[in-house]
């Protein structure tokens, strides 16, 4: 006798391969047979007739660590078919937690602080605390390199001495004997960014020993893509690790023709021997908070310092004049893309700015953008609440040649929200609603520019074969039963930037583990994700 039976869908089993017509069966959170299955051989039959059967998404980059701990049953990822998501990215995870970063990592996240009992200090003790929490998404993390610098020298920007390397290095070495898939960096923000390339190298020789992998968010993404998708690949070299860059696209319209020499740098790269990929989500918009569209130097020190900074009048003038041209080594978001392209997000201090550009807002306080700017950052920094805010400037084409590369994986950049309770206060990129289904909708169905299957493939095993998950993202025999049953004719995204709350429609049931966890589009209520652990 099986659990449950999915009957008579067509099955598209993550290797890109065509489509096929089976029955899976389902034992003990496991997939046990796929084939020909008779009915009354199931406690449970889903009828999938004409619609899609695949693997469970792997959501390849996402920032879930503490949304999952605030609210474990993942609305908006698995809604979206999500049954895996990569945490711990851009720098920055929620462990290790030493006494010399405890007041960093907890007085970082607004609102959401008080929701958590930040009760951890290992990366282990982490992992437990969301395993024993329960989720209803398999969770995946890397350890960031932020978060293991502040563990050991705090917000100092200079190189750590041997004896700061060394504690950096063991931290690693604890994380990845916990589980963790590798390390993440931010090189772009504060303090991941304080890091140079030997400083990383360091770090990623300890992946290298547990055979994890280099998840980059790199240094500059506008006139320095090219350079630093480069400095990724050497890391990768050097180390000895697979590399991984984060959400791959060119900020600035003047760049955009770099991504030709991006993608070719990734094939050139492969065919000397270094194994790199990267991921992409289907949007022309990131967003992040106000905070990083300050030179990274402001940021050392930590929060006390950059408020007394802002007050300086002149450490004030120099902080916008770097926004204004940039600095070596580090890349204003302002110059590449402009005022009119950044639209603030959430703004806890003046509802009212949300949903408008900084120029539009300027324009109508009679203010001066960079004034504005520094002012909001200001106001955040003396507990009033954080700004965040979206960047346009990617370019369609980009994106296109992005997602249409062999190498290019999913990886949506969101968090696990819900559209209620304490998550559902602010403008979110829509992505967190509608990043998977968009692909399908837009990329697959109306503009052809992948096959479904193809899609998928980007969507499920090429993201597992990367982290070396090799029960998940395939439907075989053995794997377990992370399953997505889809209709192709109605999947879409329905999140806009307005309404970003919105579930996406053609996804029809989730199972994770073998665990029905989306029915007919709702939510059962069912916590059968697990932390996954990295093995050697
Ligand atoms: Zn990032």
């Amino acid at each position: 006798m099986y659990d449950i039976l999915i009957g008579k869908g067509r099955i598209v089993d993550g290797t890109g391969n065509p489509w096929y017509r089976a029955d899976v069966a389902i034992a003990k959170g496991r997939i046990v047979k796929i084939g020909k299955i008779v009915s009354n051989e199931a406690e449970e039959v889903v009828d999938a007739s004409d619609l899609m059967v695949c693997p469970g998404f792997i959501d390849a980059h996402a920032h879930s660590g503490i949304y999952l701990l605030v609210n474990p049953r993942g609305e908006s990822m698995i809604r979206q078919g999500v049954t895996t998501q990569v945490c711990g990215n851009c720098g920055s995870s929620l462990a290790p937690i030493t006494d010399v970063n405890r007041d960093y990592m907890t007085s970082r996240r607004g609102s959401l602080t008080d929701e958590v009992s930040w009760d951890w200090a290992s990366f282990n003790e982490y992992l437990e605390k969301i395993e024993g929490q329960g989720t209803s998404i398999n969770f995946v993390s890397f350890v960031g390199n932020g978060t293991v610098r502040t563990a050991v020298m705090s917000l100092k920007l200079r190189k750590p001495s041997q004896e700061e390397l060394r504690e950096m290095k063991n931290l690693v070495d604890e994380a990845m004997k916990a589980g963790a898939f590798g390390l993440s960096t931010g090189l772009y923000y504060s303090p991941s960014g304080f890091a140079d390339t030997d400083e990383v190298v360091e770090l990623c020789k300890v992946v290298a020993d547990y055979g994890g992998i280099y998840h980059s968010h790199i240094r500059g993404e506008s006139a320095m893509v090219l350079d630093s998708v480069k400095e990724a690949i050497e890391i990768g070299d050097r180390s000895g690790v697979p590399v991984e860059i984060a959400h791959h696209k060119a900020y600035g319209r003047d760049y955009w023709h770099l991504i030709d020499d991006t993608l070719q740098a990734m094939e050139d790269a492969r065919d000397k021997g270094v194994d790199v990929t990267c991921n992409v989500y289907p949007y022309l918009f990131g967003q992040t908070g106000l905070s990083a569209m300050v030179p990274y130097w402001a940021h050392a020190g930590g929060r006390e310092e950059l408020i007394k900074k802002l007050k300086d009048a002149q450490t004030r003038e120099r902080i916008k004049k770097d926004m204004r041209e940039g600095v070596p080594g580090w890349e204003s978001h302002v110059k590449a893309t402009g005022w009119d392209t950044i639209v603030v997000a959430r703004c806890p201090v003046h509802e009212s700015y949300e949903g408008k550009s900084m120029s539009q807002i300027s324009k109508e306080e009679g203010k001066d953008p960079y004034e504005l700017a520094l002012n909001l950052l200001l106001e955040g920094l003396e507990g009033m609440g954080g700004t965040s805010v979206k960047i346009f400037g990617q370019g369609e084409e980009d994106r296109r040649k992005v997602l249409k590369s062999h190498l290019s994986m999913i990886g949506s950049d969101g968090y696990a929200l819900a559209p209620y309770g304490i998550l559902a206060k602010g403008l979110y990129h829509p992505r967190m609603y509608g990043c998977f289904p968009r692909l399908f909708r837009k990329y697959v169905r109306e503009e052809g520019l992948l096959t479904f299957e193809e899609a998928v493939r980007k969507t499920t095993s090429l993201a597992a074969q990367k982290l070396g998950i090799r029960d998940r993202g395939l439907l075989r025999e053995g794997m377990w039963a992370d399953i997505v049953v889809v209709n192709p004719k109605t999947i879409a995204d329905r999140a806009t930037v307005q309404q970003p709350y919105l579930y996406p429609t053609g996804i029809e049931y989730v199972l994770v583990n073998g665990e029905v966890t989306v029915e007919k589009g709702e939510h059962t209520g069912a916590l059968a994700g697990q932390v996954l652990r990295h093995k050697r």
